[in-house]
């Protein structure tokens, strides 16, 4: 059985899954802040049930919440990084502590502060399902610490039994946590997995054509380049493959065109998307690339294949260019196309590039 472990993720996938964790859980955190503001601010009728009267010694240490709440709300509009998220969280709920403390200084008995404390667990477990598992270790165990800082000016009764109670389920809470995100890191590989699967071609393993739909703006068709980059693409076409299935059966053509969309993939940068996107069709399409870039590498993977033997017969390839200049990917796509077809008209295995409407 495969075992997740976040740690073995490179640092930058790791931050990828936490940042999906908190998308993930957003609302739920959110939710949860909310509640517990107004469940801390409820609490100003347990005061006057304490006092036995309207219990104005409380009402500033209750209502001072609204403050780091505003705060909150207003960041929670504003940001969405994780890492900024998610410690705001865990402040807010220390607010609630302090403040919580406060109002129990005031309190002419404090015998309830072991249920405060338990209640805060529940809260401290709910800020963990959208947090990295290492931020609810510290913001959670600090809990331990305000109780110890809380009780030289409190002095609980019972302080014994604060920790008896809180430290066991600190330590439970934070095992549990560290559960959920594993449980949520299968979840996140498998999901990314799937996703990947969606995007490539079963046969050659290059993307295909749904990769060109991720990679425009959704309904616009205008891929999601910088405008001032230059973006190239080339249309390639297998020449005479027609030809090849018949002579030497479809399965020797399945394995050249798996061999030829390894070249492909060869020839190009790492920035590059190798497509499939028809039967013996590829597109590729060179971010950060001029049409001058994308003519030298087009005519070296022509040669490239021109030279290289796959075990069946000598292949070929058509290849048409065309920089991408905004607006509709088709437009140029059809660019390409137009500059392949000469390509074929002059003798196949060639490069042209178009060169406008003439
Ligand atoms: P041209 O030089 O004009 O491109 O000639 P061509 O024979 O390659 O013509 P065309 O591009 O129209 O032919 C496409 C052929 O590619 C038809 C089909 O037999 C073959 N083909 C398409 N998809 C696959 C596939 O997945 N596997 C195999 N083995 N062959 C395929
Ligand atoms: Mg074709
Ligand atoms: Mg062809």
């Amino acid at each position: 059985m495969e075992m997740f472990v976040v740690g073995k993720l490179p640092k930058e996938e790791r931050r990828a899954f936490y940042q999906s964790k908190y998308d993930y859980y957003r609302t739920f955190n959110l939710c949860m802040a909310i509640v517990s503001v107004v469940a801390y601010l409820s609490y100003f009728f347990t005061d006057c049930g304490i006092f036995g009267r309207f219990a104005h010694e409380t009402l500033l240490s209750r209502i001072i919440i609204l403050i780091p709440f505003a705060v909150y709300m207003v960041l929670q509009k504003k940001v969405s990084d994780y890492r900024i998220m998610v410690p705001a969280t865990y402040l807010l709920i220390h607010c609630i502590i302090w403040f919580t403390d406060w109002a129990t200084y005031l309190l002419p008995d404090r015998q309830h502060a072991i249920s405060g404390m338990i209640i805060m667990n529940l809260i401290f477990m709910c800020a963990g399902f959208a947090a990295p598992f290492s931020y609810s270790l510290i913001g959670h165990c600090l809990l331990i610490a305000d109780i110890a800082v809380a009780n030289t000016f409190i002095h609980y009764d019972n302080l014994d039994m604060m920790y008896m109670f809180n430290i066991p389920a600190v330590i439970a809470v934070c095992v549990m946590h560290n559960m959920m995100q594993r449980v949520y890191l299968e979840q996140y590989i498998t999901k990314n997995r799937l996703e990947d699967l969606v995007v490539h071609d079963q046969l050659t393993g290059t993307y295909n054509r749904k990769k060109m739909r991720e990679l425009s703006m959704a309904g616009t068709g205008e891929l999601n380049f910088s405008k001032d980059l230059n973006v190239s693409m080339l249309l390639i076409d297998i020449d005479y493959f027609k030809k090849v299935n018949d002579q030497y059966g479809h399965e020797a053509g399945d394995r050249i065109l798996v061999q030829l969309a390894q070249m492909f993939k060869g020839s190009v940068r790492a920035t590059d998307y190798v497509i499939r996107w028809g039967g013996e069709e590829f597109v590729v399409i060179m971010p950060g690339c001029d049409s001058e870039q994308a003519m030298r590498v087009a005519e070296k993977m022509r040669e490239k294949i021109e030279q290289s033997d796959n075990g069946v017969c000598k292949t070929t390839i058509s290849i048409g260019v065309a920089r991408y200049e905004g607006g509709d990917y088709h437009e140029t796509l059809k660019k390409a196309d137009e500059a392949m077809y000469k390509a074929k008209a002059a003798g196949r295995n060639r490069v042209v590039l178009y060169e406008g409407a003439n």
